[in-house]
């Protein structure tokens, strides 16, 4: 069986890359982030958004959850759960509406140009052009 336990670590180290990345599209207050234990998923990391027709059947704004898998996440190192975590990030499309990023452009080499900016934004100031702008 599948458990889930807010993480919040995990919400910290997401909201700096966020920071890092200039990804102002990014509602923190509007992101949550858990740890799974039990899935049988072979996936890293997923990213959920609460849709269209649930904001309006609920009356509220859109809603994200990046979830990891402990299993799988875990065990990465540091550099590795950055780069999941920056994967993730990426589904996340700019109206933060409650749709998806595809895999046309959430992919290995974005991902790497934007892990290779973080990088970098550990010894510079923030990035000044970037492939989300
Ligand atoms: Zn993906």
């Amino acid at each position: 069986m599948i458990k889930y336990e807010p993480a919040f670590e995990i919400r910290d180290l997401v909201g700096q890359i966020a920071n890092s990345l200039g990804m102002a599209h990014i509602d923190l207050s509007r992101l949550a982030c858990f740890r799974s234990t039990g899935s049988a998923s072979r996936a890293i990391a997923r990213c959920y958004a609460l849709s269209k027709i649930w904001q309006q059947a609920l009356n509220t704004k859109a809603h994200y959850i990046i979830e990891v898998i402990s299993e799988k996440f875990d065990r990465l190192s540091d550099s590795d759960k950055e780069k999941v975590l920056i994967h993730e990030l990426m589904h996340i499309p700019k109206a933060f509406g409650g749709g998806f990023r595809q895999h046309d452009f959430v992919c290995a080499r974005n991902v790497e140009a934007l892990y290779k900016q973080l990088k970098m934004h550990t010894f510079s100031a923030a990035p000044q052009n970037s492939i989300l702008r």
